[in-house]
Parts: C-alpha cells; structure tokens; sequence
C-alpha cells in the first residue's frame, strides 16, 4: 500500500510513518522537495513513489527524491530519464509505465494501442516492472483495471499500479500490487497545500 500524502501536512504523516508505514507517494516534484528530504534522513529506509506527470524539466530533482516512477509515458521523457541518470551516477531505480485506459485527452498515460511501441522503445533503456493506471471519473473501475492486468500479462510485467480510496478493493481483487491511498487513510486534503 502506497499512502499518499500529496496536500497532507508532515506531523501526519510522521504519525503514520512512526507506525510503520514505509511507502508514500506525492504527485508534484515540487511538493515532494519540499517535505521529504528531511524526512528521508530521518527515515532512511523510506520508498518514495511519483504517481502525478513528470514533466522533462523536474526529472533531475524526481531522481534525486523518488525511488519508483509510476508515469512513464512518452519516448522522449524516458530519453532524459536515461540521460540524467547516467550523469547523475545510476540509482537503481523502478519503473512503471501509466496507461490512459480511458482514453482521455487531458490525463497523462499511454493510450493502450500505443503501448506496444513504447514498451519495445522503453525496455532496453529503463526496468520497466509494472503499469499504472486511473480509471475515468464516474466510470466503473473494473474493465479498466482488467484491461491492465491483461496488458501486464502480455509483458510479463509483475506489478499493477491500480486502485485509490474509492475503489481500492475492485482494485485488489483484479490483481493489484500497488494500491495508492490519500483520503482513506489520512482524512481530506488540504489543496493550498499542494504546490
Ligand atoms: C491523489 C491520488 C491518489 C489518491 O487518491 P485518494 O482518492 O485520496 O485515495 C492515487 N493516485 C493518484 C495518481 C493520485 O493523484
């Protein structure tokens, strides 16, 4: 379970990291700056994962903070993945790549017929361990994450990112390995305080 602790203010998430819970996730390279470098030198064995769009100017700080992406979706942004890790001495980093499943022009995400291409394309270059996908609003959940899992199958890639608050156990009955929770753990966010 990944809790996400995007517009969450640090003592609450010191309280759940004091009870164990090691995963979070942020959506913005800039919000994430600001709260969890202090928090991973106190927290060393913290995993840090990005699940909102990485735009290619914040890959820099991305790497130096996340330990896994959940958002690859275009060449050119695994093209200056693969650059600026090189530069920047390889951490060994994972990687997910999000499907638009619903199609959906203003969300991030690989449109599932451009999938193969950019599996073959992003491969070589990246470990590429699982997809990651959001269904549309108002939508049932289910077909979208069945359609994930069965893309997944064909890759053989082992993880699925897939499953919020509202439909968390959809999610985990079609195969999930990576839940992201926000509000269900933490209460309602507080959107001023996402950057
Ligand atoms: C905010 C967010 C979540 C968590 O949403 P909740 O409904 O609060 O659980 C999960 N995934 C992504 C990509 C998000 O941006």
């Amino acid at each position: 379970m990944i809790a996400v602790s995007k517009g969450q203010p640090v003592e609450a998430i010191v309280s759940l990291l004091d009870a164990g819970q090691r995963d979070f996730g942020e959506n913005r390279v800039s919000e994430a700056l600001l709260k969890w470098p202090a928090l991973k030198e106190r927290y060393p064995d913290i995993r840090l994962h990005l699940i909102g769009q990485l735009q290619t100017n914040k890959v820099k700080d991305a790497l130096s903070l996340f330990d896994v992406i959940h958002t690859v979706d275009r060449e050119s942004l695994a093209d200056v993945l693969v650059k600026t890790r090189s530069r920047e001495c390889g951490t060994a980093l994972k990687f997910f790549i999000q499907v638009n499943t619903g199609e959906e022009s203003q969300k991030g995400g690989v449109r599932p017929d451009a999938l193969p291409g950019l599996m073959q394309y992003t491969q070589p270059l990246l470990s590429i361990t699982g997809l990651m996908c959001i269904p549309p609003a108002g939508d049932p959940p289910a077909p979208h994450f069945a359609l994930l899992r069965t893309l997944a199958e064909k890759y053989n890639l082992s993880h699925l990112s897939m499953g919020m608050s509202g439909d968390y156990e959809t999610a985990l009955r079609l195969g999930a390995t990576h839940v992201r929770i926000g509000t269900a753990i933490f209460g309602e966010r507080n959107p001023k305080a996402e950057i």
